[in-house]
């Protein structure tokens, strides 16, 4: 790998970078102090696009849009039916798009262009047709209540939310968030992250033209200290939705209590296991562990990366992934042969690689990878670790970097108890082909999914978020709209009930 990432281009087109201010209010607008930032090509490290750099005088901007669309506007006096409506116009716009939006997240994030288009435009695509159904199916219940009195309950959007999201799946985690919030009703001001900016403003362009009225998403590009500090803060939105680091996840919490008690939902990190039992099918066990760990880089929050494999097929695993990784293509994204591209910027590059150096530091033993490659931009070897002890800090710590730690255990029972003592909960993977270890363990894992004979499984109907420090409320499925409703009781006394 690494000699790849040269001239790029290939068939796919180079994006054109249109929209590169914030959105408030429908407009395209600088930032209030005038400032911008760059985004970079994790290619090379060149700046691709100035960008505004939004602060806290411009997220009142936003918020004060959204509060108005909020209080006085259509948006959530729509019925859903209509709502859904103009969701789904906007799914058919992004459709039309998908060849831009998918160059543009690629050159943005450093994604293999091919992936991207499937990935990464196929679920947001899906996650906007999913709540436009969606978005007509929420309604409260009727309750038998013990004195005289009838009750029912109403669930209405609870107002302005807030929605702060990382870089690894720039245009996903968009519409994680803003299309079941847009569901349900509420208006919105989105943080992207500020490693990758561009797809939300392109996005809140298409947002525009497919009839969401002005106000109801505005994006404020910006740093997270300043920028997505001022939103968690902010005295007037109702709701934080934030997906990224647990690190920042508690100071969000933090700012929320601090100011006026909003509601929080948080997805943050994972140091998921994926258990391979003696009975597997090895090469797809072995396909599992490597999608689970260098998909994306290994910029995925539901990695799997402590692969726990049993002690009667361990010696084959490690020899056959050895060989597999062989194949895999480290470079340019824009190759279509290439199967992984850059880490997001210099930033996670460093990270990534002193974890690297940790492991070794460790004792652990690198049975592939274990540097950078390439000439230029922040190429990293895929690399496994064996000989890694559960208390070596890299099979602790969330690496978010191109690196699995691969561990024997003995018993279903070792397995269990290992893969539970960790802070995070986020997700798990297990292979097996016998029902009773498949259904046994998927009880026994403190996670957020269980994938049985899968990895990466994620669906928009399928509610996604963790427990522990992963942190708490659902994406996808209709759970995601609970963090968007404040559900209220009416009660009145009923007089001539015959029951
Ligand atoms: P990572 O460490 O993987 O970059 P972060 O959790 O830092 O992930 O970032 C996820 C999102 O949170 C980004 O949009 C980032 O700008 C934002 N962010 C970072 N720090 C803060 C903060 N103190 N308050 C609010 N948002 C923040």
């Amino acid at each position: 790998g690494g000699e790849e990432n040269g001239g790029g281009g290939g068939s796919f087109k180079m994006p054109e970078i249109r929209y590169t201010k914030l959105f408030i209010n429908g407009r395209f607008v600088d930032a209030v102090s005038g400032k911008t930032f760059e985004t970079r090509d994790p290619r090379t490290g060149d700046v691709i696009a100035s960008v505004a750099e939004g602060d806290k005088d411009d997220v009142d901007l936003a918020v004060k849009a959204a509060r108005e669309a909020f209080d006085h506007g259509k948006w959530p006096r729509m019925s859903g039916s209509e709502r859904g409506k103009i969701i789904s116009k906007y799914a058919d716009l992004v459709e039309q798009h998908a060849e831009e939006l998918a160059a543009l997240e690629s050159l943005d994030a450093g994604k293999p262009v091919g992936v991207t288009r499937v990935v990464d435009v196929g679920n947001s695509l899906h996650s906007l047709r999913y709540f436009a159904g969606a978005a007509d199916k929420i309604h409260g219940e009727t309750l038998r209540m013990s004195r005289q009195m009838h009750g029912y309950t109403l669930r209405e959007p609870l107002g302005v939310a807030g929605l702060i999201v990382p870089w690894n799946f720039p245009a996903v985690m968009f519409f994680s968030k803003v299309s079941p919030a847009l569901a349900a009703g509420c208006t919105m001001v989105v943080k992207p992250a500020e490693q990758t900016p561009l797809s939300a403003l392109f996005l809140a362009h298409l947002a525009k033209q497919a009839g969401i009225p002005d106000g109801v998403i505005n994006v404020v590009t910006g740093f997270g200290p300043t920028a997505g500090a001022a939103i968690s803060s902010h005295m007037d939105i109702d709701v934080v939705a934030f997906t990224g680091s647990t690190e920042v996840g508690r100071l969000i919490m933090e700012a929320a209590a601090k100011s006026n008690l909003k509601q929080v939902a948080l997805e943050l990190g994972g140091k998921s296991p994926l258990i391979i039992f003696d009975d597997a099918d090895l090469d797809k066990a072995v396909e599992l562990a490597i999608g689970g760990n260098f998909f994306n880089k290994g910029e995925a929050c539901v990695a799997g990366s402590r692969v726990f494999v049993q002690e009667g097929i361990y010696d084959r695993f490690e020899q056959k992934i050895a060989d597999a990784m062989k194949n895999w293509v480290v470079g340019d994204p824009f190759d279509p042969r290439v199967n992984q591209g850059p880490q997001v910027d210099k930033v996670q590059y460093e990270r990534v690689l002193r974890y690297i150096e940790q492991g070794k530091t460790e004792g652990a033993t690198v049975l592939t990878g274990g540097k950078p490659c390439g000439k230029k931009g922040y190429y990293i070897e895929p690399t496994i670790f064996t000989n890694v002890k559960d208390d070596m800090i890299i099979a602790k710590e969330e690496i978010f970097g191109p690196v699995m730690c691969l561990m024997k255990f003995k018993t279903m029972e070792e397995a269990i108890a290992r893969a539970n003592d960790t802070r995070y909960g986020l997700a798990a993977g297990v292979v097996t082909r016998d029902m009773d270890v498949a259904n046994t363990m998927a009880r026994s894992i403190r996670a957020g999914v269980v994938w049985v004979n899968c990895y990466f499984a994620m669906d928009s109907s399928c509610p996604f978020g963790g427990r522990k420090m992963s942190g708490f409320g659902k994406d996808d499925g209709m759970h995601a709209l609970d963090k968007f409703l404040a559900v209220k009781a009416v009660v009145t006394p009923v007089h001539a009930s015959p029951w």
